[in-house]
């Protein structure tokens, strides 16, 4: 493997707290990109592995419904193939690609995420493979930039989200972005405010995110996945935990334009988890309730920080991304109902297809600058 010394550069990996994220582009036609005969060869094999669903494991997930056909990396016409795994199940990764031969096929992965530094030396021991590491930040936007211009629908907003029989999802055009404020809500959540291309700072952030959410809703119900907890948050009331303001006030508080059905509405609760002190409402309440429950005020808590970052910045438009939103529709019409009711129509709450995966995207992207 002594000539294959140039790195390969079709592999993102953006290694996270929670998840890894890991971008593949495949190449279409293989006599353009003047490759040595051992590399078609090599590429050959690489694509038999990764579009067997055996190269994952177990724990492992390609997300066919995300693939993008025909797009260019450097001129060059493939297709981009997304795939996840709990990083938690890194090491087993690693002895899986060892087991397949897969190091023997790469030598190179550009990565980014607290993961890149983190697992940096298991990857040369373990598996050879060197990983070019690059900014989390810079990749996350360079990977936005680079999806939303080669999907047409990868940008979108709720209609109607305080009424769900009327509530749907409509393409936005994003061709025209700036200014506009991302909030990332992986296991813990970033906000950066971008103000072009390369300009962008970051302005806040919490520890109250994603994690938090499965954290809690774990030791809350016992149940043992995001998707479990979901699903349970989808069958449960949180007015059953939260105190409402009507439950304080008897009905509105006007005089600041707090209505006492607020949370009958499920959007905000005058205390979260305030019912909870009470023994008698601890023992009617059901683990889809708390489930519900904890969603809702994590997700309430992010609307709101993003609402304090957007009116620091003066900025009208503002893009959430990253896993916590997978399947996830509850907490996103949430925030969607939360921007504009608090923004009183001002702000928009804007949502991307590949919502956990531009970091992985961006950093293969910027190899190739
Ligand atoms: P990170 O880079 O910190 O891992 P992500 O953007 O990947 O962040 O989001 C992680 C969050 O996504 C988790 O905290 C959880 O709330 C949610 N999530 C969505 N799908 C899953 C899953 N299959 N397993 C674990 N967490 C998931």
């Amino acid at each position: 493997q002594e000539e294959m010394s140039e790195p390969m550069p079709w592999f993102g990996m953006d290694i996270g707290g929670t998840l890894c994220k890991l971008v593949y582009f495949e190449p279409k036609d293989l006599s353009g990109c003047e490759s040595l005969a051992s590399e078609v060869e090599t590429l050959r094999n690489i694509r038999r592995y990764l579009t067997k669903n055996s190269a994952y494991g177990k724990t492992g997930h390609r997300d066919i419904h995300l693939q993008m056909d025909n797009v260019k990396i450097k001129g060059i016409s493939g297709t981009l193939h997304f795939i996840r795994f709990p990083t938690s199940e890194m090491k087993n990764f690693l002895a899986l690609a060892k087991y397949k031969g897969m190091a023997k096929l790469v030598t190179t992965v550009c990565a980014t995420g607290g993961g890149a530094y983190k697992f940096e030396e298991d990857f040369g021991k373990e598996v050879n493979m060197k990983l070019a590491k690059f900014d989390e930040f810079d990749s996350l936007l360079k990977g936005l930039q680079y999806i939303d211009k080669n999907n047409p629908s990868e940008c979108y907003y709720w209609a109607n989200p305080t009424e769900p029989s009327k509530c749907f999802k409509v393409n936005h055009d994003f061709s025209h972005p700036y200014p506009f404020l991302i909030v990332n809500i992986g296991s813990g959540v970033s906000v950066l405010a971008v103000y072009s291309a390369t300009n962008y700072r970051r302005v806040s952030g919490t520890s109250i995110g994603g994690g938090t959410f499965l954290g809690l809703c774990c030791l809350l119900t016992g149940c043992n996945t995001f998707e479990e907890a979901i699903e349970l948050a989808a069958e449960g009331d949180n007015t059953h935990v939260d105190k409402l303001v009507k439950d304080i006030y008897g009905g509105d508080y006007q005089r600041f334009g707090l209505p006492g059905d607020l949370v009958a509405s499920s959007f905000s609760a005058f205390a979260s988890f305030g019912q909870m002190n009470s023994r008698e409402k601890r023992s009617k309440v059901s683990r889809q309730d708390l489930a519900r429950a904890t969603l809702v005020t994590i997700t309430n808590n992010i609307g709101s920080i993003a609402r304090m970052c957007a009116t620091q910045e003066k900025i009208d438009r503002v893009v959430f991304i990253g896993n916590f939103l997978r399947v996830n529709p509850i907490a996103m019409k949430l925030l969607a109902y939360a921007m504009d009711y608090w923004s009183k129509g001002t702000m928009k709450a804007l949502f991307l297809e590949h919502e956990g995966y531009f970091g992985a995207v961006g950093c293969l992207l910027q190899f190739h600058e």
